[in-house]
């Protein structure tokens, strides 16, 4: 079969997959984007969008059954998870066709549907789902597979009928009880989303706190504001096995009490993902991938054959959507505009969807103290801001910790209303690398979240 001949191809529309090849396309570069199943990857179809849609359901169910609290009758509160879905259905909906239309309406780019794996460094033969196959080639080539759940080794996993972040979102009826393994952010912001819908919900951690890469009192603090919220939160708790149990599941678990045995509706596997290279046919390529599996790249996102990149979540670091999209920045630099980008020292924001958001960027206290430099924390709680108090979400509070020597700030967390939106905030003034004075003496209109910064950087 004689391949058809391209300058680049792209392989999977994720979040940098779909403007690279528009870049490129725009670029005079006649561009394939094979995606096997939907334009947009994880993000916009299984992801940041529609869980992002569904806690905002979560959060007007949670605010109408505490309407009494602002003087507002509203009587009883029912979800109906069909309505839910097809809000969420037609938000992913809307972002995906609008993503499809910029791909099939740009000149110079080919989308090709099926799947691909490598022939060689610089040929791919993509199937489809009819089971015809093609063969492309092209001197470039971009990797943006993404990223998968992994299933813990888990004794009857199999014999179960289990959930993940796709299927939890498919669901017509409120489970009755949800249980969720795995206390990271996808298991925390689906635990709390169905406790506020109506699930009893149990979410089980392996290790000693929430969030196992953030500071202890974060994590506790998250903890206390789920337990608040209905969540039975169960720590240092190793899952061991999991039956059918009628229409259910039981699943045993060990912890520092010994066993125990919980029975759920339904079971939610979020255990952590990994990154998803299943069909590449990597070694075909010559391409190396570390002992987890991810593509290995250097600063500028090139794999060790030249010519081949990844980007995105199938790499190793930090798997969000930004930072897929700051992969494309790089290659666009660097391949593009004859610029000079890499991905070597910046600045890593994230946000928990979790009601009150934990907004988080730069070093945590724990990873500040243990880089030797001398550290100071800033800390307020959430109810020393007029604005928290005003609408009455005051839960949670705000650390940030600056170099004692330079006063520049080396990260913050936000964890309280809109904490995402504040981190943001101090994430610029760490770009412009503001001493935190600036902060602390800055005029902000009155009374917003803003001001808050005032009395954070005043406490130190
Ligand atoms: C429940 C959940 C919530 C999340 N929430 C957030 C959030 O709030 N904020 C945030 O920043 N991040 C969030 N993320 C993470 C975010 O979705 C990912 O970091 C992001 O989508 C990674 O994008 P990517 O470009 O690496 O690839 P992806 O978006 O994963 O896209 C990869 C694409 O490649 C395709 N593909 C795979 N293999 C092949 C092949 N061999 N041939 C052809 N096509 C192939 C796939 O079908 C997919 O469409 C969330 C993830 C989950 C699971």
């Amino acid at each position: 079969m004689s391949a058809t001949a391209y300058d680049a191809i792209v392989i999977g529309a994720g979040q940098a997959g779909v403007p690279l090849s528009t870049a490129l396309a725009k670029s005079g570069r006649r561009t394939a984007i094979v995606e096997r199943a939907y334009v947009g990857g994880t993000c916009i179809n299984y992801g940041c969008t529609p869980t992002k849609t569904m806690v905002a359901s979560a959060r007007v169910a949670y605010l109408a059954r505490r309407a009494a609290d602002y003087g507002v009758l509203a009587g009883e509160v029912r979800v109906e998870m069909a309505a839910v879905r097809k809000r969420k259905r037609d938000v992913v909906d809307s972002f995906r066709s609008g993503r499809e239309r910029l791909v099939e309406t740009t000149a110079g780019v080919d989308l090709v549907h099926g799947e691909a794996g490598f022939l060689d460094a610089h040929r791919v033969a993509v199937k489809a789902g009819d089971g015809a196959s093609t063969e492309l080639s092209a001197p470039l080539i971009f990797i943006n597979t993404g990223g998968r759940g992994i299933a813990p080794p888990l004794r009857g996993l199999e014999s179960v009928p289990t959930l993940d972040n796709v299927s939890v979102m498919e669901l017509d009826a409120v489970p009755e009880r949800l249980l969720v393994l795995g206390g990271g952010y996808v298991g925390l912001e689906f635990g709390q989303m169905f406790r506020r819908f109506g699930s009893e919900v149990t979410v089980v951690q392996r290790g000693p706190q929430l969030f196992g890469r953030e500071d202890a009192d974060v994590a506790d603090e998250v903890a206390r504001i789920l337990v608040e919220d209905g969540v039975e939160v169960v720590l240092d708790t190793d899952a061991v096995g999991v039956e059918p149990d009628g229409a259910g599941v039981c699943l045993t678990v060990r912890g520092p009490g010994g066993e125990r045995v919980l029975s759920g509706s339904h079971l939610l596997v979020a255990t952590g993902r990994g990154p998803d290279t299943r069909a590449l046919n990597l070694p075909a390529a010559g391409i190396a991938a570390d002992a987890r599996g991810y593509v290995q790249v250097d600063d500028r996102l090139e794999t060790n054959v030249p010519g081949v990149y990844a980007l995105g979540d199938v790499k190793p670091g930090p798997a969000f959507s930004h930072i897929s999209y700051d992969d494309f920045r790089v290659i666009r630099t660097n391949l593009i505009e004859d610029g000079s980008a890499s991905i070597k020292d910046r600045i890593v924001p994230y946000t928990v969807f979790i009601d009150p958001q934990l907004g988080r960027v730069g070093m945590t206290e724990t990873e500040a103290r243990a880089s030797g430099r001398r550290v100071r924390v800033a800390k307020i709680p959430m109810n020393y801001v007029a604005r928290a108090l005003e609408v009455d979400e005051s839960r949670g509070f705000m650390k940030a910790v600056v170099d004692d020597d330079t006063d520049q700030i080396l990260g913050c967390a936000v964890l309280g209303l809109e904490g995402g939106e504040v981190m943001s905030m101090i994430e610029i003034a760490m770009m412009g690398r503001l001493p935190y004075t600036a902060l602390r003496d800055g005029v902000f209109a009155h009374p917003l979240l803003a001001e808050s910064l005032n009395t954070l950087f005043g406490s130190l």
